[in-house]
Parts: C-alpha cells; sequence; structure tokens
C-alpha cells in the first residue's frame, strides 16, 4: 500500500456505522437505477473515502473508470445519494487503486488484487466475456400466451435449427416481458445439444465496455478476431448502444462479418429495428433483415399462467383468489409481477402466516398503488371518443344509435376495469344513468369480446393505449 492510500484508509474511520447503512441504501437504488450489468462494471467498484463540507469523496481503481463514471453516471449518483442523505451536495471521484481494501478483509483484499489485475489485461476468454446465464431461464420455464408465441417459436425455432435460417433474430418489446429469458435459454439449448459451438451472450453494454477496452489496450485486431469466431453470437439490450457511434460502426462491422459468413446472431431492444433512435440507418435496416418478432404487453391470462407456474416452482400452494388478484392487479411486466409473488411467500415464511388476500393487499400495498396509475373517466371517455370518432358530448347524452350507443358502452366497460370507479358512480358520470344500465352494458362488451374480433380487437387496443 502505497502512503497516500494509507492516509485515504485511516480517513475512512471517520465513516460510523450510519454512514455505511446510508451507503448501502445508495447502493441498493443505484442498482435499482442502473440495472446488474452497469451496476456491476461502474458503481461496485466505488468506495467512499471522505465526507466533508457536503462532499462525498468516492474512490474508483483506475483513471478510465474515474473518466467514465463521471461523465456517464455521476448526475445519477450525486442526486440518489443526496435523496438517501440530504447533507450531501456534491459527488467527487478520484482514482485510488487500493482504497478499496480498506473496507475488506485479507482474503477479500487477495482476491480484489487478481480481479484488479485481470482487469488490466486486455480481454478475457470467451468465458469471461459471455455473461453468466441464468439457470432459471430456459424454454421450459417460459410460459406462452398470445401475446410472446411469435416470440417464442422465433427463438425455439433458431435453437433448435441445424443450419441458420433467420438472420438475424430481433426479439423486441417493453421491459419485463421475457427477452432475457428467451435469449438465455437459446443459449442452453443449443449449450446442451451442441456443446461444441461457441455461444457467446453479453449485453449490448459489455460488448461497448469489452471495445472501448480494447481500444485503450490498442488491441482492436484480438477484439476483432475474438467475436468473429464464434457460432452464435447473442447481444441483449442493442439499443444501449444507440448514440454510440464508434461502437455501433464496430458492432455493424462484427454483425455483418458474422452474417456474411453465415454464423448466427440474435438481438434482442427494447423497440422495433426501424424505432430505434440515434442508430445509423445502415445498421437499422441490417438489422431488420431477418426474423423481427415483437413481444407484446401481458394479457390478464398469461399473467394468470405465469403465478401458476411460478408458485407451482416455488412448492408453495397460492390462493387462487390470491392468484387472480395478482394478475389483475400488477399488470406492468412480468418481473414485478414475479417480485410481488416472491416477495408474499417470502413473507408468509418469515412471519408464520397464511398467504391470504388480505396478506397480499397488506404486503403489496406500494407496488399495488404504483401498478394503478390513475385513469379518470374522463380521460377514458375522451379516447373512447377520438377512437370512434363520435362526439365526447355522445358519452352523456341519451342517443341510442348504434354508432353511438356501442362506442358508450365500450367506454363503461373500460371504466369499469380501468377505473375502478362503481357502478353508481359510473351511471353518473355517464349522463346520469342507471347503475343496471352500466351493468347491462358491461355485460354486452364482455360477450362482444369473446364474439366479435373487430370489438375485441378495439377493446384490447384502447386498453393498452392508456395502460401504458
Ligand atoms: P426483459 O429482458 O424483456 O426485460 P426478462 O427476460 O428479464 O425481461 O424477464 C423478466 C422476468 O420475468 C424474468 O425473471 C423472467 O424469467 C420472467 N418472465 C418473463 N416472461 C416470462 C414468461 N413468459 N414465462 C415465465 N417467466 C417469464
Ligand atoms: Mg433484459
Amino acid at each position: 500500500m502505497t502512503h497516500s492510500s494509507l492516509a485515504i484508509a485511516t480517513q475512512n474511520n471517520e465513516f460510523d456505522e450510519s454512514f455505511m447503512h446510508e451507503w448501502t441504501c445508495i447502493l441498493a437504488n443505484l442498482s435499482q437505477k442502473f440495472g446488474d450489468a452497469t451496476f456491476k462494471s461502474w458503481v461496485e467498484p466505488l468506495c467512499p473515502v471522505s465526507f466533508n463540507s457536503g462532499t462525498l469523496v468516492l474512490s474508483i481503481p483506475t483513471r478510465f473508470m474515474r473518466d467514465w463514471v463521471k461523465s456517464n453516471y455521476l448526475n445519477d449518483i450525486t442526486s440518489v445519494a443526496r435523496e438517501i442523505n440530504p447533507k450531501i451536495f456534491a459527488v467527487d471521484i478520484i482514482v485510488n487503486q487500493e482504497a478499496k481494501s480498506s473496507f475488506r478483509n485479507i482474503n477479500e483484499e487477495k482476491k480484489a488484487q487478481e480481479e484488479n489485475k485481470k482487469k488490466e489485461s486486455p480481454l478475457g476468454s470467451l468465458e469471461d466475456i459471455s455473461a453468466p446465464l441464468d439457470i432459471r431461464y430456459t424454454f421450459d420455464d417460459f410460459v406462452v400466451g398470445k401475446t410472446n408465441e411469435l416470440a417464442y417459436a422465433a427463438a425455439l425455432r433458431v435453437a433448435e435449427a441445424e443450419a441458420v435460417t433467420f438472420n438475424p433474430l430481433f426479439l423486441y418489446g417493453g421491459v419485463g416481458l421475457g427477452k432475457t429469458h428467451l435469449m438465455h435459454a437459446i443459449a442452453w439449448h443449443i449449450k446442451k445439444t451442441h456443446p461444441n459451438r461457441k455461444v457467446l451472450y453479453l449485453t449490448a453494454e459489455k460488448f461497448m465496455y469489452q471495445f472501448i477496452r480494447a481500444l485503450r489496450f490498442k488491441d482492436t485486431m484480438a477484439f476483432k478476431d475474438q467475436f468473429r469466431s464464434v457460432d452464435v453470437l447473442m447481444i441483449d439490450d442493442v439499443q444501449f448502444i444507440s448514440g454510440k457511434d464508434s461502437t455501433q460502426e464496430e458492432f455493424f462491422h462484427t454483425f455483418n462479418a458474422l452474417v456474411d459468413t453465415n454464423h448466427q446472431v440474435i438481438i434482442s431492444a427494447d423497440k422495433s429495428p426501424s424505432d430505434l433512435e440515434g442508430m445509423e440507418d445502415r445498421l437499422k435496416s441490417r438489422l431488420g433483415w431477418g426474423l423481427v418478432a415483437d413481444i407484446h404487453p401481458t394479457t390478464y391470462e398469461l399473467r394468470l399462467g405465469i403465478l401458476q407456474a411460478k408458485s407451482e416452482q416455488l412448492q408453495q400452494p397460492v390462493p387462487d383468489v390470491v392468484i387472480e388478484f395478482l394478475a389483475h392487479r400488477i399488470t406492468s411486466n412480468v418481473r414485478e409481477l414475479e417480485g410481488a409473488l416472491n416477495r408474499i411467500v417470502a413473507h408468509s415464511t418469515l412471519v408464520g402466516r397464511e398467504i391470504t388476500l388480505e396478506l397480499t393487499q397488506d404486503v403489496l400495498r406500494d407496488l399495488i398503488r404504483a401498478n394503478d396509475r390513475r385513469i379518470t373517466v374522463e380521460e377514458v371517455q375522451k379516447k373512447v371518443a377520438e377512437h370512434f370518432n363520435i362526439r365526447m358530448t355522445d358519452m352523456h347524452s341519451a342517443k341510442r344509435s348504434r354508432s353511438i350507443a356501442r362506442p358508450r358502452q365500450v367506454a363503461m366497460y373500460l371504466c369499469k376495469i380501468l377505473t375502478g370507479k362503481s357502478l353508481p358512480e359510473l351511471g353518473r358520470q355517464f349522463g346520469g344513468r342507471d347503475h343496471t344500465t352500466v351493468m347491462h352494458a358491461i355485460k354486452k362488451i364482455e360477450e362482444l369480446i369473446e364474439t366479435d374480433i373487430s370489438i375485441s380487437e378495439d377493446v384490447e387496443l384502447l386498453r393498452r393505449m392508456m395502460q401504458s
């Protein structure tokens, strides 16, 4: 340890237990905010050094890391730190190779040093670059429904194919809907059936990190060779390299080299190729050359299916009412749905209480509130009126012609499922109608959803539009 780092290590004593607790909270928040990959690469190596007149000084092992974190993450880190401790006005980052070790015991120190050494060598082996695969993310554990059947079928086809058919396979959809799950499932499947094939799975962020590191070590040839020697390349969350020109350029070349030599490329993103902003046009267009499959937001049925499967896996009987309640109320994405179920199961095990609807509502109060983005009756009426091209006043009027009454019924139905208002309340807001009229409307639309494809599509579209 050098002199300067010793000095810093002594300074660390100024951090009492309550500060370290705050620091843990800050880390937890940042990990949520940035996601696993970013957090591990850029935030975890940070280590508190001192806190003086409102400035929290953190250290990080290398200059390169310091510059990167400062230009990309410092604002977020500062605002999160301030949220946890309002006395923190600013955050500064300094370079200190050994600062971290003062917080660790000797064994950990050794490990850290080895890791640092590894970090300093240009490129790791394929296993090092490839992100770990989650053992739970297999095809068997993926619940298929209308909204993800195309993506599932495409992924399975690519995984089972003996020769490259769709290239690239491009999977896209909102957050938490199963893109990463499907990619891991493909990787597992290929590893099992063709252990000799070289499969490389990583996030676009990691790709960029590897690329920048190669540039830094003037080792781009090795970088190119490494990426071009794989049989299957999977890049997750490719939207990350939007606007990052040199990484995109390199990615484009890697991509072309692989596709041209008939090696499988699999990409995921949060948007379709043509909607990816900040991507070069030639890249966008090439990304869409193979098979593009999207994953839509979940339906109630799929959420039910997923909850049933997960509760079976947890070997924890969860009453139907609870499952139905969750499927109704946690509509955002599968990750939150899973999280909610895990929380209930954990809670019930810990406090030794049976899983009931009451317990569920209790434990998930905050989550449910966040999922209930308050949609108002007016909002529904307005959207439905626009959609069917009728006037807003027709929502309240007594007109009975089908072209007006039907949209009004649709609006009542959507109000019932989206606003949580009572039938009499809805009656009042629809021009002072009786609650039985509202009930009749809801029944009618429920029937039509089963029998009339155009109504069911309209309703689904409107619901999605308002819930997004
Ligand atoms: P994305 O990459 O699209 O953000 P993930 O693949 O990480 O989403 O999925 C989030 C979580 O939800 C994961 O734990 C995953 O296993 C689970 N999940 C998503 N879709 C399904 C599904 N259809 N069946 C089972 N689990 C799913
Ligand atoms: Mg993902």
